[in-house]
């Protein structure tokens, strides 16, 4: 190489220069080339980025730090040209290390200028984008799966929606089909297998529907004063006819005085029906199952028993986690999902409680206790029991059943006719109104989801007629209201509101006191 180039300024010098200025700035890549293009220094940031040694590099062209598609595309050449043009160029394109790795590299070019206003070398400072290549595929990663997340729980929410709509008439045609006075036993037991599989299905899927809105941060607790014997005797009676089917002994213990906590009475009920339910599914048919309700100093226990197939001790912390399972196969055996105790552990913890698992291994069954704060002891406040069912209904009544759903109108009409009262069903709002005008109903059941004009406005034309006074209007709904909702029922004229499917029980009670 020459001492002094084409313009008169001594490489050596430029090199000082950029020395004092560079060259221990080891988080810059930056190097000058001379107005051909070959490399007169460069920086230690440099040589880290592209692998040569000083010596390897200087007097070589720039272009070998180019990809040969950039280099026969001329790219090297042009970034010098812009820069000579513009004073400067900007580009984004792979380098080439010198063991062939390629990396993405941001480069800016600078024409610099002698006393002339010559351009006598160009600067070229680059920047390695892989860190943050890296990092913004990491945030898209996390995005991607952030969304990917949020529509598995949409679509959880909306399957539970749609799942649950066609339980209701079947719920109402099973009813009625327990009413068909038969002597044939075949008849009894498909009932009987009907009405568990389908109770076992109305859990799984308000067991999906609360998971989806406890990850939404919706769910909802009542507070009340609850008398926990009255609902742990509701619990037990809904796990029974699954207790019974698996031919296990089941005991209930409950103290003689009452037990008071506070909270979401439907909400404790859930819980220990899913215990009884696992402790029933968990356990070989002809097991034990027993459930005490205590006082336990300051707290309020339930604990739920049983001689199954018992939990391993690694697995005891665990089996609270949503989707777990001790053993695949055997829990999916049961029609399982695996969200039963995740549900169980959040609703107790949202009632200021805490629950445990304890077994003595596999094949030595399993006992969980639940421990809520128990209220100061109150006599005389027993809480009011609802109708039994069975129970004789009241007066004949006209009923007006407002639903589009076909078989789900119909099976409830036909209930309704089984005990006595006069119905009719019509199938979208305008109907409703005139077959209201004509029938002059005493009670309305009208679902709420009707296509054209909805349950609410036809509510409030109802009301609006002066012919249809001291008529009740029930809400039938298939979602349970948004907070922002809750008051919609009352303020369109309704005096009650059921989440579908209604129970039979609560049906009767209705009819009896509509009121
Ligand atoms: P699943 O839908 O699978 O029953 P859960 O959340 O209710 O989901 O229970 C999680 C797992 O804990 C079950 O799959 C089962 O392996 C275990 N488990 C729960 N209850 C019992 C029990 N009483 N005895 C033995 N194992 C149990």
């Amino acid at each position: 190489m020459s001492p002094h180039d084409a313009n008169g300024i001594s490489p050596l010098m430029m090199a000082g220069q950029f020395n004092l200025l560079v060259a221990d700035a080891q988080e810059y890549a930056v190097f000058l080339v001379d107005p051909g293009g070959r490399l007169v220094c460069w920086n230690l940031g440099a040589e880290r980025l592209f692998g040569y040694r000083t010596d390897e590099a200087v007097g070589q062209h720039f272009s070998r730090f180019f990809s040969p598609e950039d280099v026969s595309g001329g790219l090297p050449e042009h970034e010098l040209k812009t820069a000579r043009a513009d004073g400067r160029s900007d580009g984004v394109r792979w380098q080439v290390r010198k063991d062939g790795s390629r990396f993405w590299c941001k480069a800016t070019v600078t024409a610099l200028y002698d006393e002339a206003r010559q351009v006598h070398a160009f600067a070229r400072v680059m920047h390695d984008l892989t860190a943050d290549q890296e990092r913004e595929a990491e945030t898209r990663r996390a995005d991607d799966l952030a969304a990917a997340n949020r529509g598995k729980e949409e679509f959880m929410a909306l399957l539970a929606h749609e799942l649950r709509n066609p339980l209701s008439p079947i719920l109402n045609a099973l009813s009625i089909l327990k009413q068909m006075r038969t002597g044939d036993p075949i008849i009894g037991q498909a009932g009987g297998i009907i009405e568990r599989q389908v109770g076992q299905m109305v859990r799984l899927v308000d067991d999906l529907l609360d998971i989806s809105r406890i990850t939404k941060g919706k769910l909802r607790l009542t507070r009340e004063r609850v008398e926990l014997r009255a609902a742990m005797n509701r619990a037990a009676d809904s796990a029974r006819p699954l207790l019974a089917a698996r031919r296990h002994e089941f005991s209930l213990l409950l103290p003689t005085e009452p037990l008071w906590v506070e909270g979401d009475p439907g909400r404790l009920e859930q819980v220990a029906v899913n215990l009884l339910t696992n402790a029933a599914k968990y356990t070989d048919p002809g097991g034990l199952v027993r459930m005490t309700v205590a006082r336990e100093g300051d707290d309020a226990v339930v604990r739920v028993a049983d001689n199954g197939v018992g939990i391993p001790p690694d697995m005891l912390p665990r089996v609270f986690d949503l989707f777990t399972q001790v053993d695949g196969a055997l829990s999916r055996s049961h029609g399982g999902l695996g969200i039963g105790l995740a549900l169980v552990r959040t609703l107790v913890e949202m009632h200021g409680g805490r629950v445990a698992a304890a077994s003595g291994g596999l094949g030595k069954g399993s006992e969980f206790a639940v421990k809520l704060p128990a209220l100061a002891g109150e006599a005389g406040r027993e809480v009011a029991t609802t109708l039994e069912p069975g129970e004789r209904v009241g007066q004949p009544l006209r009923v007006l059943v407002v639903e589009d759903n076909v078989d789900a109108g119909d099976s409830l009409s036909m209930l309704l006719r089984l005990h006595g009262h006069e119905v009719l069903v019509a199938r979208t709002g305008p109907t409703a109104l005139a077959v209201a005008a004509a029938f002059r109903p005493s009670l309305v059941l009208l679902d709420i989801g009707l296509p054209g004009m909805d349950g609410y406005e036809v509510a409030r034309r109802l009301r609006a007629n002066p012919g249809l006074t001291g008529m009740t209007l029930c809400a039938l709904t298939g979602y349970t209201p948004s907070e922002a909702d809750r008051l919609r029922p009352q303020q369109a004229g309704f005096d009650h509101h059921f989440v579908k499917p209604v129970g039979l029980d609560t049906l009767l009670g209705l009819l009896k006191t509509p009121r």
